[in-house]
């Protein structure tokens, strides 16, 4: 192993404390790529969290993916549970949507024109979902959100906005912006390169505080074009929230004649396939899409009510277009597996495994009397190295335990067990991980929390 590689693999002298009690796995050609990589690319990555910066060792360069397993450049074999972020509910490489994509793409990429793949995606999506009448298809989550923002904007005439704490919605200059100190507080900025004046517009305050939104509302009376809020909170750790404050949220926005926001990224088609508004059964006016929607293709959407729709262009002033919208090799691997997910029993089935799963970690490290909490919902797990029974905001989450995770990480890594890689990030359990696997994963979680109390 060259000596610049070694470093690179091994991390700083600080970093290979404590000593991983088993060998750490081969990542020399992933270390080769990540350096190549970085010639390239800013920090060697096409998204940050990428980079492995909140764990040990380089970042793993994937080869390639089959049902619940991914393999890396240096032919490590991990049991995923990252699953591209949340987008891989029926695991890699599904068989039907490779087929649909295969068929799709002997017609052609991209053709700039309506398909019948739109209405047929469109119709299973709206004929099983009480929330939403039309939609409009975009390429990304961010994109859905930040074209839900100027919706509500254009449709309320009005432009401030409220977000929360902890929760992400994509890169869009209205939504990276961050708490300021006070109760009800103009954001600040969270990114260099987006203008004060967005961050004017923009309050931010605490998840689960009836307080602190009646306030928003009171200081800015007829100025708040919506609230947004993710389906549940798991961007930033799993914060559930309460359902009587979720319904607070519909109760304050209709009263001030504000939209309601869902952003369901995540929760959308995972909670259910009607997300966290069937999950709550509370209508919100607007719900984003993105993620599992487009079977692993890059696919967002936001819907509504026909009525707020028709503000959208051509019918309406509120302007939003996309050359690859409703692209139809993406749509053909979103009605693959979407229509996977509508089969009688489809979440029952995933949702049981995963809280069989996360009860029985549970019970491993209550008997071992481990500060570790396994919070979960549906198929979404998040490992929390706290011991407090609730984390509903941003703030309740220390920052210090995240060195644990560090630890729990690369544990687990070196047991072929593949997670997000930092802390803030939760799990997914996909329809293709089997008993077989989800036991042994478990038996790597276990050995691994015990080097991380050792
Ligand atoms: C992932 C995510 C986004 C952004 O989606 P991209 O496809 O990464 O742009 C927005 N909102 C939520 C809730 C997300 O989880």
């Amino acid at each position: 192993m060259l000596d610049s590689i070694k470093k690179i693999f091994s991390g700083t002298e600080e970093d290979i404390k404590p000593k991983s009690s088993k060998a750490d796995i081969p990542r020399e050609k992933s270390a080769l790529l990540f350096e190549k990589a970085k010639k390239y690319f800013p920090g060697g990555v096409n998204s940050p969290v990428r980079a492995f910066k909140s764990v040990y060792g380089t970042p793993l360069f994937i080869e390639r993916g089959d049902g619940c397993f991914l393999w890396d450049a240096d032919g490590n074999q991990f049991i995923d549970f990252c699953c591209s972020w949340g987008p891989l509910i029926l695991g890699h490489n599904n068989p039907k949507i490779k087929e649909a994509v295969v068929a799709a793409l002997e017609h052609g990429l991209s053709f700039g024109a309506p398909t019948a793949l739109e209405n047929e995606l469109a119709e299973l999506i709206l004929k099983n979902n009480k929330y939403i009448e039309k939609l409009r298809f975009v390429s990304s989550g961010t994109e859905a959100v930040m074209s839900a923002i100027r919706l509500a904007r254009g449709y309320t005439g009005r432009d401030k906005i409220i977000k929360f704490e902890g929760c992400y919605h994509g890169h869009s200059d209205s939504l990276l912006v961050k708490a300021g100190s006070g109760l009800v507080t103009f954001g600040e900025t969270s990114s260099l390169g987006v203008p004060k004046s967005f961050a004017e517009d923009t309050i931010v305050i605490a998840l689960d505080d009836k307080e602190a939104l009646t306030a928003a509302f009171e200081q800015f009376k007829g100025e708040i074009a919506a609230v947004i809020i993710e389906g549940v909170p798991a961007n930033n750790g799993l914060l559930l929230q309460d359902k009587a404050y979720i319904q607070f949220l519909r109760e304050i926005t209709q009263a001030n004649g504000s939209i309601l926001i869902f952003d369901e990224v995540i929760t959308g088609f995972r909670l259910g396939f009607e997300g966290a508004a069937a999950y709550y059964d509370i209508k919100p006016d607007i719900i984003t899409y993105g993620k599992i929607i487009g079977g692993g293709m890059p696919v967002g959407a936001y819907g509504s009510s026909a009525e707020i729709m028709m503000h959208i262009s051509p019918d309406g002033g509120v302007y939003q277009a996309g050359t690859l919208s409703g692209n139809p090799v993406a749509m053909a691997a979103g009605i693959a597996q979407l229509s996977e997910l509508n089969k009688a029993g489809f979440y029952k089935e995933l949702n049981k495994k995963a809280s069989e799963f996360v009860a029985s970690i549970r019970r491993y490290a209550d008997a071992k009397n481990y500060k570790v909490k396994i919070f979960n919902i549906a198929s979404i797990f998040w490992i929390a190295f706290t011991d407090k029974e609730n984390i509903k905001a941003a703030t309740d989450i220390a920052h210090e335990s995240m060195d644990k995770y560090k630890i729990l990480h690369r544990e687990l890594l070196n047991r072929g067990i593949y997670l997000g890689p930092s802390g803030y990030e939760v799990g997914f359990v996909s329809s293709a991980h089997s008993k077989i696997e989800l036991e042994k994963a478990k038996r790597a979680i276990f050995e691994s929390l015990d080097v991380v109390f050792k």
